[in-house]
């Protein structure tokens, strides 16, 4: 019998997760990316001499890499080295004071009893707490499919849930907790990454600060570009095909059912069934034809909030900054404005922006000639549903940047500058095929969350699949992991029932 045939529309994490996952269970498996490199958002860029990650640069839970590989009968660590973080972040307060989150908790209680005499109670009895939400709350809210409203009802699932307190923002949440804002905001930055401010941010995702204490932040050596390549070289040592600077046009649908996929060429290729990894809001407007889009308009997505865009640079300085830790963040007094444009990133913040700072060389030789280094700047800045024109604007806003950078500790980074590009919402909408170039997908609201979000089978094509950052669970590579898994999962339970109907 021949093998059943999946094509894979886009190589981005969740693309290349679904992949790897598939040819594990044996189809036969095809991945067609747009781009001329497999990664998506992390498919990395080089300016002159040096190499740089384009997005994620934060790895959180190493085993789900483990158990991606082991799925295919692979070994993670014949592919990739990943290698712990320590301190994982440092951050700098708007008031200067520094903290340094590792996963030593006593060396995290010795900085906050200088703080206040209380808080390395507090954060045991936190950190207890989570062991709990993680033992209880991980595999239903994040790692199963999401279920109908009515499938969270049972009792067990009911204790749960409120253990969460739901009706808590993510701020409330560590508030209660901790009564320092500080220590509010060193814990509930990583919102900002699921396109909230901590005040707007479901609570559940207090999980994911428990997560990078309990298991470490990890750089995988090489960089996530390289990641990316790892998985998709496993994908070829199991026979799957990745094609390049291949884009599809439009998904093949006949009378409710996927056919196979049509690319820019006019050539149709055939599959049994389809999983498609561009950005959902895009994808599903420009690769679906108007009858199968379902419920997902214009309309639909005016209504949706999205998360913000990020203004990057990347820069090659001739220099290296060894005494600095890898994951840096300055969070200026503006994250405590509750008000607009600083609660839901509406307007561009030309005074005072929070930014982060990647400086992977120390750790990570690879990326640059010898005594230089790469430095990775991320500005979280408004999507381009919000009029930012970037044409007028990107110079300025560099210059603020980097006369900014001494605040986290590298100082004379204009004078080293040898090789620089700019990202800015324009680009990850333009170039990266993000929709509004809101880089963390949907925002992580209450009423985009689980069943609220759009689900993975598709709604209107049989045997079509959607995997990436916008559906359950939602943005970040973690997630997306568990995302790719439950495709994997859909795509064989319906393509058996499809040969016993045969
Ligand atoms: C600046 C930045 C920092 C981030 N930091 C982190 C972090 O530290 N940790 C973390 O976990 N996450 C982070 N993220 C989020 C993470 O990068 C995304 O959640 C993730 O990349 C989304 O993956 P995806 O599978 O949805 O696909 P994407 O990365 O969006 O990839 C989709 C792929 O589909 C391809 N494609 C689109 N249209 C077509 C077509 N018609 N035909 C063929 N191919 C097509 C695209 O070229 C692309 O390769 C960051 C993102 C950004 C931008």
């Amino acid at each position: 019998m021949t093998r059943q045939r999946v094509i894979v529309v886009g190589g981005g994490p969740g693309g290349l997760a679904t992949a790897l996952r598939l040819l594990g269970q044996g189809y036969t498996v095809e991945l067609l990316e747009a781009a001329d490199r497999v990664g998506g958002r992390m498919r990395g860029l080089q300016a002159g001499d040096y190499a740089f990650d384009s997005g994620p640069t934060i790895l959180q839970m190493p085993q789900l890499y483990d158990a991606l590989f082991a799925s295919a009968g692979l070994n993670r660590a014949d592919y990739i080295t990943f290698t712990p973080l320590e301190p994982y972040t440092r951050l700098r307060f708007w008031d200067d004071t520094p903290l340094d989150l590792t996963t030593d908790l006593d060396h995290v209680k010795h900085q906050l009893a200088a703080w206040r005499d209380d808080l390395p109670q507090a954060l045991d009895r936190w950190y207890a707490e989570h062991q709990h939400k993680f033992a209880t709350g991980y595999g239903p809210y994040l790692s199963e499919p999401a279920r109908s409203p009515l499938g969270y009802l049972r009792p067990q699932e009911i204790t749960t849930a409120l253990s969460f307190r739901p009706w808590e923002t993510l701020y409330q949440h560590f508030w209660n907790a901790f009564h320092d804002d500080r220590l509010v905001y060193a814990l509930s930055y990583p919102a900002k990454y699921l396109g909230m401010h901590p005040t707007l941010s479901a609570s559940v995702f207090s999980l994911i600060p428990y997560l990078e204490m309990a298991f470490g932040v990890w750089h995988p050596q090489g960089g996530f570009r390289a990641l990316a390549q790892a998985i998709a070289q496993a994908i070829q040592d199991l026979g799957g095909k990745i094609h390049v600077s291949t884009p599809v046009r439009q998904v093949w649908i006949e009378q409710g059912q996927v056919r196979g996929v049509e690319l820019d060429t006019g050539e149709r290729m055939a599959a049994d069934a389809v999983v498609v990894n561009a950005d959902f809001a895009q994808a599903v407007q420009t690769l679906m034809p108007p009858a199968a889009q379902g419920k997902y308009t214009d309309r639909y997505f005016a209504r949706k909030q999205f998360s913000c865009s990020t203004f990057m640079l990347y820069l090659g300085v001739n220099r290296r900054y060894d005494h600095l830790p890898h994951h840096q963040l300055y969070l200026s007094d503006h994250i405590l404005r509750r008000d607009r444009p600083f609660v839901d990133d509406s307007a561009l913040d030309t005074v005072n922006p929070p930014f982060y700072v990647c400086n992977p060389t120390p750790v990570d030789g690879s990326n640059a000639p010898a005594g230089h280094s790469t430095l990775y700047v991320l500005v979280p800045i408004p999507h381009t549903g919000y009029s930012v024109n970037w044409q007028t604007q990107a110079q300025s806003y560099r210059d603020l940047i980097i006369n900014r950078l001494p605040l986290l500790g590298f100082d004379d980074v204009a004078q080293h500058i040898v090789a620089e590009t700019c990202y800015t919402a324009d680009t990850w909408q333009d170039e990266y095929a993000v929709y509004l170039g809101a880089v963390f997908n949907l925002s992580h609201t209450w009423q985009q969350l689980g069943p609220l979000r759009p689900p993975i089978r598709s709604e209107t094509t049989e045997r079509l699949y959607w995997v990436g950052g916008a559906v359950h669970p939602g943005s970040g590579l973690m997630t997306i992991l568990e995302a790719a898994k439950n495709t994997a999962r859909f795509v064989s339970q319906d393509l058996s029932q499809l040969v016993q109907t045969h």
